[in-house]
Formats: C-alpha cells, structure tokens, sequence
C-alpha cells in the first residue's frame, strides 16, 4: 500500500446508511428485499444509484443491457480503468447484502477518495451489473457474461420471463436500454466485494476471504423409465420403479461428492413423477442434478463416477436412465497478481483473512475470463444468503469495504 493512502478508511456510517436507504426499494416484512432484475423497485434503486453517482462527480454510463458504469477520471486517461461493483438485483426473498453491498462499497470508495483529495494515477469505474441474480431471466449474470461475448446482445434482449416479457421489453419500461453498446467500457482488470453466502468465514472467525476461485458447474437432465403398474397386484420383485430408482441415484450422487470432498458438492434438487398417483409404482420421473468443484479433473471424476454408478442401477433394476449434461461452466482461478494485491491488502490492514473457494457464480467469474480479475468475501450471519433473512456486521462490511479501496489504489496507483 502506498505510504500516503494507508491510513485511509471508507466512512463507515456512511456506507451502513446507503445499505439501509436502498433496502427500502423492494422491502419486505420480514426485513429483506425483493428487487427482481427491470422491475420498478430495481427502476428506483437504479435511479438513486445513477443520483449518487453523478452527486460524486462520475460520468455514468448505461449500456444495450442496462448495465451501469461510472467512470472517476485518473491522472492518465490513456489506461482503461479498474473496474469496481456488483449487482443490485435480488432474488424474489432475497437480502439487504448481496449484490447490494459490493455496488454501494464500491461508491463509498469514490465518496472517500473524493474526500481525501486523492486522484489515482489509472482511472476507476463503478458498475452495476444487470440481472446477476437470474431469477426473472435466464441466464443468471447474464449482463457479463455477453459483456464477455458468451452471449450476443441480441440472444440476451430476447430472452422471457414467466410472463413472455423480454429483456429488451422490461430495460424499454424502466428506461435503462442504454446507447453504448455492450463490452464498450473497457477495463484494466476488475475486483468484487461480496459477502461469501456460506459458513466458512464466519465458522472460522475471518473478516476477510480472499477468493482465489470459483467453483465449476455441471448441469445434467435426466429421465428415468420404468414400467408404472399397480400398487397393490405386482410382486415387489417384478417391479420397475423409477421412484426407487431415483432414491439411489441420489444416494449415490451424496455418496460420490462425498468421497470427492472437500472440493465437491452434488444436488438433486428438482424430481418430476409422471402421472403421479398413490396405488401406482412410478414409471417415469424427470430429475436435475447440479454438481460443483473448483478442481477440473474432479469435475472429470465426478461425471466418471455418476455415469458408471446410475449404468449399475439401471441395469439391476431394469429400468431405462438418461443423463444429458446441458451445462459445463470450468472452474475460475483468478488472477494470481490481483488475488495476492487483496491478501497483502488484508494483511497490511490487519485484518484476519483466509483464502477461499467461492461456491456460488459471481460477474466477476465471467469477467475473469478476459481480464484479471478478484473477489473479496466477507462473513454473512449463519451463512445465510438468497433468504430474507441474510445479514452481515457493520464491522465486517467496512472492512471489505477498507479492502476493496486499498486494492484498487494498488491496482490503479497513485497519482502523485
Ligand atoms: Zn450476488
């Protein structure tokens, strides 16, 4: 850290407030918030977050997708900047923290360093990125993800809700179809404040995560195809039940993770019987399984394992298995420069502070794939997250905050 910012901190009154004053868009009884992506609660926060933007002398940009860039001029124009930000999307019963937190420390930063007089040698920009969440539409963090030419524009505008309104229609009702065209702003490289949404830190009493990774996924469909019979006539030893069927495949899949841990995770979490009915064996369910590592070979070994183990149970019970993987995303390894800026950082700052694997996707883990790229975690209460009743210390969150300024000072400079 250089020696003229070190003892500057965020303010973090501040900071709490513009957590709390933006909770209000979306509010629920219980305490937390319910912003879907270009909606009128996520219009409101967007046009209080563009307010404070330019109210901190930033020149605010909207792009094709509605996300929303404020760029702090540096001393050296010439250099793209350090990008800053997160989401201030939610889910249906989601938080006051994800997403939000990372985009409103990313405006404190601004706020303090205009304070303190400080003009970094790079230029700094803020975002807000559209649609992290994915609960309105698929894909989730779908705004970065064409921002790195995953998806074009146009495939993303014409997506549908629930409700058969596109992408295009929802940023044309809220007014944030912005004129620059997607992946205009460019970045030198791109760091993310969030709260871990799990235990770990919390367990382990860190302030601080520095998330070196990001876990793979695999998606997969399946079928399974018995024979539906009557309950009460056929012989349990005849019977072709998908539903029994499906109680092993779950088991295995719990065992497999199991056995490729601590790096692995593996979910049943939808099972469709067809047809269901109380005297009838099932004959055919349609499942989903989404299994993670952070590790490319056990991901490798994960889909080995479940293959041979679902050819097995098919082949005992008769019955008829298909697997189709409609999703690989690899797993993200950031960028070693940035991920040892943010340890140093979180040291020099004396904050306690572990590595960490980050279990959930994150923009950043898109952006990471054509710039460098790091994340900062902060401990949430229990773990807890996508729930009204996520929550995160004061304490904890300025830190981050603390951590996510020194990083980009590093990562931009100083100008002296
Ligand atoms: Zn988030």
């Amino acid at each position: 850290m250089s020696k003229i910012a070190s003892n500057l901190q965020i303010d973090s009154a501040r900071l709490w407030d513009t957590i709390h004053e933006t909770a209000k868009f979306g509010a629920t009884a219980k305490g937390g918030v319910r912003r879907l992506t270009l909606g009128p609660e996520d219009k409101q926060v967007r046009d209080w977050f563009r307010n404070a933007c330019e109210a901190a002398g930033l020149d605010v940009q909207v792009d094709a997708l509605g996300s929303m860039f404020g760029l702090r001029k540096g001393r050296d124009m010439t250099k793209p900047p350090v990008g800053l930000g997160s989401h201030l999307d939610t889910q249906p019963t989601g938080g006051k923290f994800d997403g939000v937190l990372g985009t409103l420390a990313a405006l404190e930063v601004v706020r303090t360093l205009n304070d303190a007089g400080i003009e970094t040698e790079i230029p700094i920009c803020i975002v807000n990125w559209t649609n992290e969440e994915g609960s309105r539409f698929a894909p989730a963090m779908m705004a970065s993800a064409a921002y790195v030419g995953d998806f074009t524009t146009e495939n993303i505008l014409s997506r549908r809700d629930a409700e058969g309104v596109t992408v295009a229609e929802a940023l044309d009702g809220i007014g944030y179809r912005g004129a620059s065209p997607v992946g205009t702003q460019k970045f030198s490289g791109f760091v993310e404040l969030h709260i871990e949404q799990g235990p770990i830190l919390e367990a382990e009493a860190k302030t601080i995560g520095v998330v070196d990774s990001g876990q793979g996924v695999l998606w997969y469909d399946g079928k399974i195809t018995g024979f539906e019979s009557h309950a009460g006539s056929t012989p349990m030893r005849l019977r072709r039940d998908a539903l029994a069927t499906l109680s092993e495949i779950v088991l295995a899949m719990e065992r497999i993770a199991t056995t490729h841990g601590p790096n692995a995770v593996g979910t049943v979490g939808e099972a469709v019987i067809a047809n269901p009915s109380r005297n009838v064996i099932p004959g055919e369910i349609a499942f989903t399984m989404d299994c993670r590592s952070a590790d490319a070979a056990i991901m490798d070994a994960l889909d080995a394992d479940l293959r041979a183990a679902i050819a097995e149970i098919a082949a005992r019970r008769k019955v008829d298995v298909t697997l189709d993987l409609v999703w690989r995303k690899p797993p993200t390894h950031f960028d070693a420069k940035f991920v040892d800026t943010v340890e140093n950082v979180a040291g020099a700052l004396g904050y306690s502070h572990r590595r960490i694997t980050s279990g959930a996707g994150h923009d950043s883990c898109n952006l990471n794939t054509i710039m460098p790229a790091a994340m900062v975690f902060v401990p949430c209460k229990d773990g807890v997250s996508h729930n009204e009743l996520e929550d995160a210390t004061q304490a904890d969150c300025t830190a981050g905050a603390n951590v996510l300024m020194h990083t980009v000072l590093a990562l931009a400079g100083v100008a002296s």
